[in-house]
């Protein structure tokens, strides 16, 4: 289980992140939603240790992760899928994958996940020997996905995964992100694109202006006033 707790993140006076507190339990999806400068990106950065916390603590299965830095991240058990993805272009699709199999927990078991993997994104499997940068948008956020898997976090952590990418496809994504979640791992997923996240997801929050202003089940969220108001202009 990922526990945040009082999460604070300040760039100078700017308060981005205002005590903010989540839990992510392990084999379930839970999705914070939040329009654009709410804080979504602020908050994975403040867990994953890429930006300084002002307070607040994470714990991971009961270990504090303090003075963690993106490098540590994997050995601790978290994977993030950054906006933008951070994959190498030049290289093939399974040059990318097995490259998330550097944690010592994922050694040992790098062609057992990768075929993980590809039993979840076939067209990873079909496309392994491509050049990463000439695959689609979609294809390439299933790579970094996939690359993540491959660290064999407790907890996978997405930045927005569905921008910029076609609602068809953003469908299969999320499908596919729900098969990664059956395999016992918690995700942790910011987005803006309601509908879809919470009709894949058991728990959602509500991220306004760097504070949690509402939460519960998906089905809940999906029903209640305040995500329509905010996200779909009262009319879903
Ligand atoms: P988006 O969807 O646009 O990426 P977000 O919800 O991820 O938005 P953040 O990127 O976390 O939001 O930003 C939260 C707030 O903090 C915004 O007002 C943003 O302008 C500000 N901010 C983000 N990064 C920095 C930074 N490095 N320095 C100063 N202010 C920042």
């Amino acid at each position: 289980m990922l526990e945040i707790a009082n999460l604070t993140v300040r760039y100078g006076k700017h308060l981005a992140l205002d005590a903010v507190n989540l839990t992510v339990g392990s084999g379930e999806i839970v999705v914070v939603l939040g329009a654009n400068g709410a804080g979504k990106s602020s908050l994975l950065k403040g867990v994953a240790g890429m930006v300084p916390r002002d307070a607040g603590s994470v714990t991971l299965n009961g270990t504090p992760l303090d003075g963690l830095h993106a490098h540590s991240l994997p050995n601790a058990g978290l994977a993030l899928v950054p906006e933008g993805r951070g994959m190498i272009g030049p290289m093939t699709v399974e040059e990318n994958l097995r490259l998330g199999a550097t944690p010592d927990r994922a050694r040992d078991h790098e062609d057992e996940t990768l075929e993980q993997v590809f039993d979840i994104f076939p067209r990873l499997k079909e496309r392994r020997r491509q050049i990463l940068r000439t695959m689609s948008g979609g294809e390439q956020q299933m790579a970094a996905v996939g690359r993540a898997m491959m660290s064999k976090p407790d907890i996978l952590l997405l930045d927005e995964p569905s921008l910029g990418l076609a609602p068809i496809i953003v469908g299969d994504l999320f499908r596919a992100l729900a098969k990664v979640r059956d395999t016992g791992m918690g995700l942790l997923i910011v987005e803006q694109n309601v509908t879809i996240s919470l009709r894949n997801a058991e728990r959602g929050y509500l991220l306004e202006a760097g504070r949690i202003t509402g939460a519960g089940t998906a089905q809940d969220l999906m029903q209640d006033d305040a995500v329509k108001d905010a996200f779909l202009g009262g009319a879903a």
